[in-house]
């Protein structure tokens, strides 16, 4: 039901003035997407879990609203995502996931540092203290200051996934990912600091550097699955030897990955049918139809080819996710694919529609440069992508 009615277009977003500045597009991100939980009227944990209903918003949000597409995967992807994946169901978690839910905090995930990151070279670490039964989250050095998280709107509660490296009874027990409340409705969390970065020229977002200071996490942040956790006497039992600990961990990005690539095919079938439709109207001065110079068939035949194949590929990665019966759902190998091929398939394909388009096409309301802008971002980004290292 709600797949359908994503599928008739609805939720509207507003549209927003032409003018609106960064901040404001970036703001006006936030409230969409708390308006598309309310919309769907289901809770944000649920359309997490569904494949097809998440796929399905991706998609529409890429299209008609390409200002949520970041902060939506990060919300249902990265964020609650991960806690599905890989949570205990203790309370604390439970109270986090509550508040997702409704969009009453919002979700992102923060793995990349700034010194780069490879695989599992992060500097960040959760110190096990037995004392106190915390986890301690501390920056030691300036190249791990976490880079660039959406996190810096001051008005914006955000509950986060953090990747750091876990160091108990003096060992370092590898990469994991902890679920911190970074920022509430009173404030940052102790010992958090938050820098706000300079606006990129697109794809809206309110990117940040973050600084940790001794930040106290409860033991039930560790999200180990089923196969890490602390034990009652307080040593960290974990089945997986340590180096495949963060591929287990940064698991849950496969489905980031998977619906970034298929939004990003989609709006290349937009900006596509948009073009065929433009090239049999478009008659300059006294010339020929645009749609009937060779020059530009051959254009729209080669995006064709590309675009129908990415897209039949990229649905049937999706459907196979969605698949509970199959065994290969969860192979994080087809996301990987999906991923780069699909965006810069889109991208090339946006790219022709936005110089054949010409004039029109760089008008903000046709919506091509907007989609261009978040391919631009998913194809450094989305999401994270620093698993280069095998
Ligand atoms: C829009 C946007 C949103 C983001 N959101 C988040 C977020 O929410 N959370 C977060 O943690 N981070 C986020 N990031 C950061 C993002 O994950 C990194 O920018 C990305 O992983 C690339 O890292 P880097 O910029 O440090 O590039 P670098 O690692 O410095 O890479 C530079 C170049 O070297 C190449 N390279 C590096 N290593 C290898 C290798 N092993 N093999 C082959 N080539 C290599 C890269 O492909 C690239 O071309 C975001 C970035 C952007 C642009």
């Amino acid at each position: 039901m709600a797949a359908q009615r994503i599928a008739l277009g609805r939720p509207h977003p507003r549209p927003l003035p032409q003018r609106a500045t960064y901040a404001e597009q970036t703001q006006n991100a936030h409230d969409l997407l708390r308006a598309v939980i309310r919309e769907l009227g289901h809770p944000a944990r649920e359309i997490a879990a569904d494949p097809q209903l998440r796929g399905a918003l991706c998609d529409w949000a890429q299209v008609a609203a390409p200002r949520l597409l970041l902060i939506l995967t990060g919300h249902f992807d990265l964020a609650i995502g991960a806690v599905l994946a890989l949570g205990n169901g203790s309370r604390y978690q439970r109270s986090c996931l509550d508040e997702l839910d409704t969009g009453a905090a919002l979700g992102a995930l923060m793995l990349t540092e700034l010194g780069g990151t490879n695989g599992a070279d992060q500097q960040t670490t959760a110190t096990w203290d037995p004392e106190s039964a915390e986890f301690i989250l501390t920056t030691p050095s300036p190249a791990a200051i976490e880079f660039m998280p959406d996190v810096a709107d001051p008005t914006v509660p955000k509950t986060v996934v953090v990747t750091a490296r876990l160091l108990g009874d003096g060992r370092d027990e590898g990469v994991l990912p902890f679920l911190l409340r970074l920022r509430t409705a009173d404030g940052l969390a102790e010992g958090v600091d938050v820098v706000r970065l300079p606006d990129k020229d697109s794809a809206p977002m309110d990117h940040a550097m973050v600084r940790f200071h001794r930040v106290r996490l409860p033991v039930d942040a560790l999200l180990g699955g089923d196969w890490a956790r602390i034990e009652a006497d307080g040593h960290f039992e974990c089945a997986l030897p340590p180096r495949r600990r963060f591929h287990a961990a940064i698991s849950v990005l496969g489905n980031g990955r998977l619906d970034l690539a298929n939004a990003a095919i989609a709006s290349a079938r937009a900006g596509l049918a948009g073009l065929v439709n433009y090239s049999r109207q478009r008659r300059p001065g006294a010339g020929m139809r645009m749609a009937d110079r060779d020059a530009v068939q051959q254009d729209l035949v080669g995006a064709l080819v590309a675009v129908y194949a990415a897209s039949v590929l990229g649905r049937q990665i999706r459907d196979m996710r969605a698949d509970q019966s199959n065994s290969d759902a969860g192979d994080a190998l087809w996301s990987m694919l999906a991923k780069p091929l699909l965006s810069n398939t889109a991208h090339r394909v946006l790219m022709t529609c936005r110089q054949r388009a010409a004039a029109q096409g760089a008008l903000r309301v046709n919506r091509l440069t907007d989609w261009i802008g978040n391919l631009e971002a998913i194809i450094t980004a989305g999401p994270c992508d620093v698993v280069r290292s095998p």
